[in-house]
């Protein structure tokens, strides 16, 4: 019996595709290791059509030019959509949420992903966030009402309160979802019930 090495070769296709896999959000380099060796074995099934999946979402889907969500056109279906009300946009964090909201099927107007929230200990500023896009949008068309769509933690609460301000003298109302949405939780982790609920008795922040 010849001995083989236990682990990928330093360097090699494999090691690069471990530690690549271990980056991804739930795996670490156990978990990341295992997979691997799963798309390897199933190379006709899965690792194939993979890497073509990969590579045609790589180059088809793009953020939407006006709200950040993901589609494969220049505007999303949402934003595309003449029943969607114009006259309400909901911010939210990230895509995540926004799909949250669309399972729950609890709003009916446009959205702006903000593409994450203010946190001084990440070093997230306001540059980094899409606050401009929004502004713009509220200067073109006939928006009365923001809803702010954040997390109940304090970098969601802190993003919050700095929108908010930047509206501030602009004709729109700003409101937040009501109580229901747990503190620290994040929208997509919410049943469709609590979703709703907390849009119905959204106020005025
Ligand atoms: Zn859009």
């Amino acid at each position: 019996m010849t001995a083989s090495h236990p682990n990928p070769s330093e360097g090699g296709a494999l090691e690069r595709l471990i530690q690549i896999l271990s980056r991804l959000p739930g795996l670490g380099p156990r978990s990341a290791r295992r997979v691997a060796l799963h798309l390897l074995k199933k190379r006709e099934t899965t690792l194939l059509p993979l890497v073509a999946a990969l590579e045609d979402a790589g180059r088809t889907i793009r953020a939407c030019r006006i709200c950040g969500n993901f589609c494969e056109d220049d505007i999303c279906p949402i934003c595309a959509d003449p029943k969607r009300d114009p006259s309400q946009i909901c911010v939210v964090e990230g895509v995540e949420d926004l799909w949250a909201l669309e399972r729950a099927g609890a709003f009916k107007g446009r959205y702006h992903v903000l593409g994450g929230t203010l946190s001084a200990l990440d070093g997230v500023g306001p540059d980094q966030l899409a606050v401009g896009g929004l502004l713009g949008r509220l200067r073109d068309n006939g928006v009365n009402e923001v809803i702010l769509a954040l997390g109940a933690t304090v970098d969601g609460q802190t993003t919050a309160h700095y929108i908010a301000d930047r509206l501030s003298g602009l004709p729109v109302t700003v409101t937040r979802l009501g109580h229901g949405v747990p503190v620290g939780g994040e929208l997509d982790y919410l049943d469709e019930g609590t979703l709703t609920a907390a849009f119905k008795a959204r106020r005025t922040l």
